[in-house]
């Protein structure tokens, strides 16, 4: 387990067993969870929580059923710290047995207390789109671009100048 990961993982409990709205819940069992790390590659999944073989949701989950936890390399970057903790907060309430994202999964969601951090999951996948992708589509008139893997060829406009996109190779 990377123990800058670890730290983060038991510093998110801490802040866990503070918000009053979940005490009902095992927080204190959480620690035992193992965490690692998506592969960088990976564009569409931020951060997942494995259950064991044979755990079947529908029965109850506790955090003795969860096989590991794993985050995003990137999201560990300073820049999106902030954001690794809330997915970590996230990924905790599927383990304390909220296993899917009904209105409680969202209800008790909404308790992190870093209000910004709550909203960094769109931001962050398009800054990992940009860092996959090969080709950005940029409009020359207001500087939007669009990360993509293919090039546009001029095929494409820009949806506010109605100016045609210029490919662009992406820096990353
Ligand atoms: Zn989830
Ligand atoms: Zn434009």
């Amino acid at each position: 387990m990377e123990p800058e990961l670890s730290e983060r993982g038991l510093l998110v409990i801490s802040t866990m067993s503070g918000i009053s709205g979940i005490s009902h819940l095992p927080v204190d069992e959480l620690d035992g969870i193992p965490l690692g790390l998506l592969r960088r590659s990976a564009t569409r999944l931020h951060a997942v929580c494995r259950y064991r073989r044979g755990v079947r949701k529908s029965e109850g989950v506790t955090p003795a059923d969860v096989r590991c936890i794993d985050v995003h390399p990137y999201a560990l970057t300073d820049e999106w710290s902030r954001y690794a903790d809330f997915l970590l907060y996230h990924e905790y309430l599927h383990a304390l047995g909220l296993s899917d994202h009904g209105r409680e999964f969202r209800e008790l969601e909404s308790l992190w207390p870093d209000i910004e951090a709550r909203s960094m999951g769109e931001d962050f996948g398009r800054y990992l789109r940009e860092r996959s992708s090969k080709w950005l589509w940029v409009c020359p008139s207001c500087g939007n671009s669009h990360p993509r893997s293919r090039r546009a060829n001029g095929r494409y406009r820009c949806r506010d100048c109605k100016v045609v996109l210029e490919d662009r190779e992406s820096p990353r």
